[in-house]
């Protein structure tokens, strides 16, 4: 087989090219001889359609530590035949490649978080560079984004796609009901207030059906977030006619749909209120009503000192928790989403 085409001007891709065809798009390093080797894979499909597709573009490793969104759309890349696609899907399974090869959460090159990146700079830093591609080239041939995340070796996460609050009634609808294919036990309305810069948010300001997601933690591959996300993304396809079939049910144990919850204030997301060693109490997913003891912070500088007892502020579903035992003064302890109407 052949090693994908090297591409060494991002401006000069052809995302006409009919069938599949996988590229390494090649951003120069900022201060040595060598390159970041961006693995693309765009397919113009090869089936007519009565459906007018929208065009969909699926990343991963947007953070280079989060391992399920680099296989499913790894796997994609081999498994999504040109014959039955209708329409164009591009796909990115390592968007920040330096930090996928490294292991980490941010590029080791420029230090720079590409998740806040947007909409990047053609002047900027590698990963400024990568993300004006992303803004500048791909961006305009799909109105679907799907940038897929876990916790990384930072929090776990009850698996969930996720979305800012969206002003416009229709583009918050289909970004729902698109949210929805991918079968997870939550859908998480996240805070805009935490950071800017973020992909999602980049693509959901273009008026773009913009999905996020976390689907495993620890630095691992989550074996349930690999089929929510891979079985989600054929979903979107066939949701949209792009793919043969109908939509199908991912989690047949579970009947529910998907569970809206919402964390759109940052008051939803607790800090650590001193530097210690977390003790969880309360499982991922689980329902806690306000008082319910979710944790003891220990301190191990005088072993006979009680434990810090950490108790819910809120009711609702433990969406997010902080994975390491140890944890410092300040570090985002948890978060308890609320349930949310649709
Ligand atoms: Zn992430």
């Amino acid at each position: 087989m052949s090693e994908p085409t090297v591409i060494y001007d991002a401006s000069k891709i052809d995302f006409e090219k009919s069938g599949k065809h996988h590229y390494h798009v090649a951003f120069h390093h900022d201060s040595s001889w060598g390159y970041s080797l961006v693995p693309v894979t765009i397919i113009n499909g090869l089936r007519t359609s009565t459906a007018n597709p929208p065009g969909v573009a699926i990343f991963g490793g947007t953070h280079g530590n989060e391992w399920e969104g680099q296989v499913s759309v790894k796997r994609l890349c081999r498994d999504l035949d040109a014959a039955e696609i209708s329409g164009r899907v591009i796909l990115v399974p390592q968007l920040s490649e330096s930090a996928c090869a490294a292991n980490t959460r941010i590029s080791p090159l420029d230090g720079v978080n590409m998740n806040r990146a947007f909409p990047g700079n053609p002047r900027g830093s590698i990963s400024y560079r990568i993300a004006n591609f992303v803004k500048t080239r791909i961006f305009p041939q799909v109105r679907v984004v799907i940038d897929v995340h876990a916790g990384g070796n930072e929090g776990g996460f009850a698996l969930c796609t996720s979305f800012h609050p969206i002003p416009d009634p229709a583009q918050r609808a289909e970004i729902n009901l698109v949210a929805a294919l991918f079968d997870t036990p939550f859908m998480l309305v996240y805070t805009s207030d935490m950071a800017s810069g973020l992909l999602p948010e980049e693509a959901e300001k273009e008026g773009k059906i913009a999905i996020g997601g976390e689907f495993g933690f620890g630095e691992s591959v989550n074996r349930a977030g690999v089929l929510h996300a891979y079985e989600g993304f054929k979903n979107v396809l066939r949701h949209y006619g792009m793919l043969p079939g109908k939509v199908v049910k991912i989690d047949e144990r579970r009947c529910s749909p998907p569970r809206l919850v919402d964390a759109s204030h940052l008051e939803d997301y607790i800090p650590t209120p001193r530097t210690g060693i977390w003790e969880p109490l309360v499982e991922l997913g689980a329902d806690v009503h306000v008082g319910d003891l979710v944790g003891r912070l220990h301190d191990f500088s005088d072993h006979s000192s009680a434990p810090l007892e950490i108790r819910s502020h809120r009711a609702g579903a433990l969406l997010m928790m902080h994975f390491p035992a140890h944890i410092q003064k300040g570090v985002t302890l948890f978060v308890i989403a609320r349930d949310a109407k649709n």
